[in-house]
């Protein structure tokens, strides 16, 4: 379903901005050309503003998100089969400069974005009409055209991401699955496009105050980077799951929500067994790399499981704990499940490297608080490390 899906949108980004040409804009050839130039040249002194804002965050892989604002330029100001050019050159460009992410989602949002481009110059279009003067007059014309065009490019954008992100395997789409649900998204990526359409319409009422929005572009590079930071700071740079404070944030929500709504959830605790053993046989690098290992084991595990109603944390040392919003049976299974693909990890040559887990579950509408799941969690776990390690032991919670 997913492959049929990527298929079908790459048919259409090669396809639609063609065949939508006639609902689009009109401009010479000769002026088209030129204006894709600015374009092209303006996103890149966009990335290479941003690489420079950067200095160590390159690694981040968020700053890509102000392409978008050159894509909508390009949907505002040209013909719609400019899309697919410009697009492919502005990404080539950032991929180029070292904003990696894997090749095939790189291609995936180049062209989303050429589908959200024709929508929004078809829009556009339909609304100021085919020749491009988004000031003519009062310019309040051009104004609607850019907020009209704006929304629908959102909209598609939104859209089509969330094919990605429901019809993909959840595992694979956790990140994004998390991005559409933060309200930031929204909020930088209108940021960003609106930057897009004041650029375009400045071009065709007086191309030289372009020059003011310079520093603009270099503040929307900074706003971009704003969540990666946050991320960065929430993250555990060891393990690459989050740190206890932002993992307690996140799992204290969750348990407000489940009360309202009258919903179970449950805590698990992790520590893997003998560590002090591995580290003392294999050293403390390797013990670093089968602590990376099992973060990320539980990570897919639990997003497999129960997808995004999972949120896994570092409580420290050799210690995982994860926030469930699940019944005891489905927690249960989880714990199983974890145990089960930690200890295909081959990180020990042969000798297989094994969690215990403690579980506290909390049935619906329990006043319980993360503090005490936690401490019924830990005591669960200290249960399994008696019954011989490998284990899962659970505590039931708040049962009156
Ligand atoms: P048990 O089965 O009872 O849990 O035994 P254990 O050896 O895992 O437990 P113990 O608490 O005695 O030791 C935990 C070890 O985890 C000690 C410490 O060296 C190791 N450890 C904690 N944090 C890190 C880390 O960040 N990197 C590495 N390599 N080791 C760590
Ligand atoms: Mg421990
Ligand atoms: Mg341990």
């Amino acid at each position: 379903m997913y492959r049929l899906y990527l298929v079908a949108t790459m048919v259409a980004t090669l396809v639609l901005p063609v065949a939508l040409m006639p609902f689009g804009h009109e401009r010479g050839q000769g002026s088209a050309v030129g204006v894709a130039l600015v374009i092209v040249v303006a996103s890149v002194l966009n990335v290479e503003i941003g690489r420079w804002l950067e200095g160590g965050m390159s690694g981040s892989q968020r700053p890509h998100k102000a392409l978008s604002a050159w894509a909508f330029a390009s949907a505002l100001l040209l013909p719609t089969w400019w899309l697919l050019p410009v697009v492919s050159f502005t990404y080539a460009h950032a991929w180029w400069r070292g904003l990696r992410v894997p090749v095939w989602k790189w291609i995936g949002s180049g062209a989303y974005l050429v589908l959200c481009g024709t929508t929004a110059a078809v829009t556009a279009a339909a609304i100021a009409g085919p020749e491009v003067d988004l000031m003519a007059g009062s310019g309040l014309r051009g104004l609607v055209a850019v907020l009209a065009a704006a929304g629908a490019f959102l909209a598609v954008e939104t859209l089509l991401f969330h094919g990605s992100a429901y019809l993909n395997r959840p595992e694979s789409e956790v990140w994004l699955r998390k991005t559409l649900r933060s309200r930031s998204f929204y909020l930088t990526e209108t940021g960003v496009l609106l930057v897009g359409g004041l650029s375009a319409a400045i071009w065709t009422g007086a191309a030289w105050f372009l020059v003011l929005l310079i520093p603009v572009y270099g503040l929307t590079q900074r706003a971009v980077l704003h969540e990666p930071l946050q991320e960065r700071a929430d993250g555990d740079e060891k393990t690459g799951v989050l740190r206890f404070e932002a993992w307690r944030r996140v799992a204290d929500l969750g348990t407000q929500r489940c009360l309202r709504r009258g919903e179970p959830w449950a805590v698990l605790f992790a520590d893997i067994d003998h560590f002090k053993r591995f580290n003392d046989t294999w050293g403390h690098l390797a013990g670093d790399r089968a602590l990376a290992a099992v973060a990320q084991t539980l990570v897919r595990t639990v997003a497999a499981a129960i997808g995004d109603r999972g949120v896994v944390g570092r409580f420290g040392g050799e210690e995982f704990c994860v926030f469930l919003r699940s019944t005891e049976l489905e927690a249960t299974e989880l714990a199983d499940r974890i145990r089960a693909a930690v200890a295909q990890l081959d990180m020990a040559e042969g000798s297989p490297l094994t969690v215990s887990v403690g579980l506290a579950s909390v049935p619906p509408g329990a006043l319980v608080g993360i503090e005490a799941a936690l401490d019924h969690a830990d005591r669960a776990l200290f249960q399994a490390k008696e019954a011989g390690r490998n284990a899962t032991r659970v505590q039931l919670v708040g049962i009156r």
